[in-house]
């Protein structure tokens, strides 16, 4: 959205950056300008791949000073820039840079930051897919990863070596919830010198914010609670300019761009941010406790419950603890299992997490049905696991929806 004087449009921005503005405030309104084009509230979707220039004049003046227009669509989007500044707010961090998928995110992150010979410590509990692109992918091209158990810290600290370059981990975990004392972990990387990145897609920034901690670079899988409706994929990096500058090249290079029509649902689905994180943190409590207290339910895993391993950590750096809820049934096979999981009615069944929809889904069939029961059992996923992604449905009706299906 560069000048267009004849549609009055100036990039004034609609709230000054650095202002006290409380959470939701930022959501609505950050990044955007005061008067858009046609005056529009609403900042339009630029379905263009390219952008043009006036004359030859216009760009020798566009290659002196790039930052005032775009070029080509796969470097950049006028409305790109505005969700990135969005999250950026949100998140307390200097700048952002958005991806086509949280996957897309991570591939980028570290394919800008390792060359062979080079090492990364993960911590175990991490996306299975981001472990598999670490291990299997980079593997091949000579990086090694080491894998450390989530928690851990001094097998985390014992797992750095001189080479060692990046020290990544998520918080909270997926499904066991386990939440990372961010402070340590930032410590960590900064007595080593090792650059330190935690993928927060669990938390939002709404519940926790690690670069307050300390930590160099927050990535999101924007798929989840971010977009927050189930409709869109995209994935986000937030952090100091310096450290971001390779993974925005790098996007450039691979194309890892999100659309442009992607980039309006994201937009549109951050200004309820807080709205809807409220009442997933208040559902994934309040469903964690019912469980908790019921007599079929053997374990129940929630950051938010004193039972959990990381309560401690947890109550004291996150602000809610998400919609998110797993737990074990008690003396049931895979098959009595997926019983309950079938008689469940508001959540469908199905992966992903985050959207206003719940979801439900039991590990061994869903995310880890490409592993054996051995590889299960080494990663703590037993047959009679449930995973609840609590949605933004009322709280009673999601509690009496798990009884009926509990005891029928
Ligand atoms: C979903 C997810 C990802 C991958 O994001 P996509 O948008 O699906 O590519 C990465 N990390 C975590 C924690 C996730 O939940």
């Amino acid at each position: 959205m560069s000048g267009s004087e004849s549609s009055g449009n100036t990039r004034k921005p609609h709230l000054d950056r650095g202002g006290r503005w409380g959470f939701s405030t930022l959501a609505v309104h950050a990044g955007e300008a005061h008067l858009k084009p046609e005056f529009a509230i609403t900042d339009p979707i630029f379905c263009t791949a390219t952008y043009t220039f006036a004359d030859s004049q216009a760009v020798l003046e566009y290659l002196q000073n790039r930052h005032t227009r775009e070029e080509y669509g796969r470097y950049g989007n006028p409305s790109e820039k505005v969700v990135e500044q969005k999250l950026a707010e949100l998140e307390g961090g200097e700048t952002a840079v958005l991806f086509s998928s949280g996957m897309a995110a991570v591939a980028a992150y570290v394919l800008s930051k390792v060359r062979a010979g080079d090492e990364i410590v993960l911590v175990d509990e991490c996306y299975h897919r981001t472990r598999q692109f670490c291990c299997e992918y980079l593997g091949r091209l000579g990086v090694v990863t080491r894998q450390v158990p989530a928690g851990n810290y001094e097998a985390m600290e014992a797992a750095i070596t001189p080479r060692t370059r990046l020290l990544i981990s998520e918080s909270p975990t997926n499904p066991h919830l386990s939440v990372i004392d961010l402070e340590r972990f930032a410590a960590l990387g900064r007595k080593y010198g090792v650059e330190t990145m935690i993928d927060s897609t669990i938390a939002t920034p709404y519940n926790v914010r690690p670069l307050e901690y300390g930590v160099d670079v927050v990535l999101h899988s924007c798929t989840k609670y971010l977009g927050g409706h189930n409709d869109l994929l995209a994935g986000v990096l937030i952090g100091s300019a310096e450290k971001l500058e390779p993974c925005r090249k790098i996007r450039g290079v691979i194309g890892l761009v999100a659309s442009p029509h992607t980039v309006y649902l994201l937009e549109r689905g951050l200004k309820t941010l807080q709205l809807r994180m409220e009442r997933h943190n208040q559902n994934g409590l309040a469903l964690a406790q019912f469980l908790e207290a019921h007599p079929r339910v053997e374990k129940v895993y929630y950051p938010g419950l004193p039972s959990h391993r990381d309560y401690a950590v947890a109550k004291r750096t996150m602000r809610g603890f998400g919609g998110l809820v797993t737990f074990l049934v008690k003396n049931a096979d895979w098959r009595e299992t997926a019983r309950i999981v079938d008689r469940v009615r508001i959540p469908r069944i199905g992966p992903s997490f985050g959207g206003v929809e719940s979801l439900i889904e039991q590990p061994m069939l869903m995310s880890y049905h490409d592993y054996d029961r051995e590889q299960r059992t080494a990663v703590g996923i037993p047959d009679n696991m449930i995973r609840v992604a609590c949605g933004i449905e009322d709280t009673a009706d999601l509690i009496e929806d798990f009884r009926q299906a509990l005891e029928a």
